[in-house]
């Protein structure tokens, strides 16, 4: 459908635009025959002399030039005219509503996470039929699936980018939407596979988890991070300037820097989406190391593509057409010998 519509909307803008221009040059065409025909006319019977038929022709073609031009930038015209829209209706957007009737203390919270019977569906389509499982204080929580099952629904759910449509999702026993959107969210860290870092120091990257923290805790979070040697090997250690595009340190370097940034933020639930593609296998050890000990103590889902990761986990959830069909932890689901345990096997055989 959407190529559909792209593909008349492109057909469209290049046939018309297409057209504008060469109607412009007949147009300018036919008022030179016309004048040269009339002018004639007019020369012969001498109302006027040659020199200013010339003249005339000549400032129809000086007309002509401008309006050509335009017609040529007519597509990029309207495509600004479309990406305009598109501003105008992000500034239209309503600002979200903060009526949390709870006030979260985030140093308060032990970080145990309820779905509660959650029903939930991005348009009319349930997607989520009937979600329940309980991440205890400290604990990890793995989600396995195939592309698709829904293991990122369930944490834009989390974070309330979308909000359930039956059921309920709680922190501590607090229902998340009695919280405000903006605190609910500082409860959370996320490590993501697409890391972000920008322009600047590293000690600035790092010390963007928590502005106030000192610089013995930065170096103590890089530490953690199994990134400070690294950091030390490079010409001017902690000031190292990463660049516009982040390309002068490795993938796995960049990972490493966002992990020792989470540990500084020091926050109570993680989320994690195993990111350890295109690294070596040194690299991806440390990564590892650095996780397990971001993980120590804060509740943690892991969104898993291998399997060889999450064996440790306290409980597993299998998700399949944005539902849990198995859950448990790794000793129980291959006892079951359901879905997971197929899945493990294919990976291990
Ligand atoms: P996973 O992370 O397990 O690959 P997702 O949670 O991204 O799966 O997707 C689950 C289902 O929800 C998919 O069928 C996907 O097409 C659909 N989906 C995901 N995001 C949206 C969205 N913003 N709007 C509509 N449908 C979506």
């Amino acid at each position: 459908e959407v190529n559909e519509r792209m593909c008349a909307a492109s057909f469209k803008a290049q046939f018309v635009s297409s057209l504008i221009s060469p109607l412009v040059s007949l147009c300018t065409y036919l008022t030179i025959g016309a004048v040269a025909v009339l002018g004639c006319f007019f020369v012969i019977d001498g109302t006027i002399r040659v020199g200013s038929l010339q003249a005339f022709i000549r400032y129809i073609w000086q007309i002509n030039d401008p309006l050509s031009q335009i017609s040529q930038l007519s597509s990029q015209v309207q495509s600004a005219f479309a990406a305009m829209g598109r501003i105008f209706n992000l500034m239209d957007e309503e600002e979200e509503v903060q009526n949390g009737k709870v006030e979260i203390r985030p140093d308060k919270v032990r970080g145990e996470v309820t779905f509660d019977h959650v029903v939930f569906g991005y348009d009319d389509e349930t997607l989520m039929r009937d979600v329940n499982f309980q991440a205890k204080p400290g604990k990890m929580v793995a989600i396995v699936g195939p592309t698709g099952a829904g293991k990122t629904t369930l944490m834009n759910l989390l974070l309330r980018f979308y909000d359930v449509k039956g059921g309920a999702i709680k922190i501590d026993g607090i229902d998340i939407r009695d919280m405000n959107r903006e605190e609910l969210r500082q409860l959370f860290s996320l490590v993501l596979q697409d890391t972000w870092l920008f322009k600047g120091s590293i000690y600035d990257n790092i010390h963007y988890g928590r502005l106030t923290a000192r610089k013995d805790e930065v170096i103590s979070a890089a530490k953690m991070a199994n990134v400070h040697h690294f950091i030390k090997t490079l010409t001017g250690g902690y000031n190292f300037e990463i660049n516009e595009e982040s390309s002068n340190i490795s993938q796995g370097e960049k990972q490493l820097l966002t992990i020792a940034r989470t540990i500084l933020a020091d926050n109570r639930i993680l989320i994690l989406d195993e990111a350890t593609s295109s690294v070596d296998t040194r690299t991806e050890q440390r990564i590892q190391t650095a996780m397990d000990r971001l993980m120590q103590g804060r509740t943690s889902f892991v969104i898993a593509h291998r399997l060889s990761t999450i064996r440790d986990a306290d409980t597993i959830l299998f998700m399949d057409h944005g539902n849990i069909i198995e859950q448990g932890s790794h000793e129980e689901l291959l006892k079951k010998n359901g879905a997971y345990a197929a899945l493990y096997y294919s990976q291990f055989e």
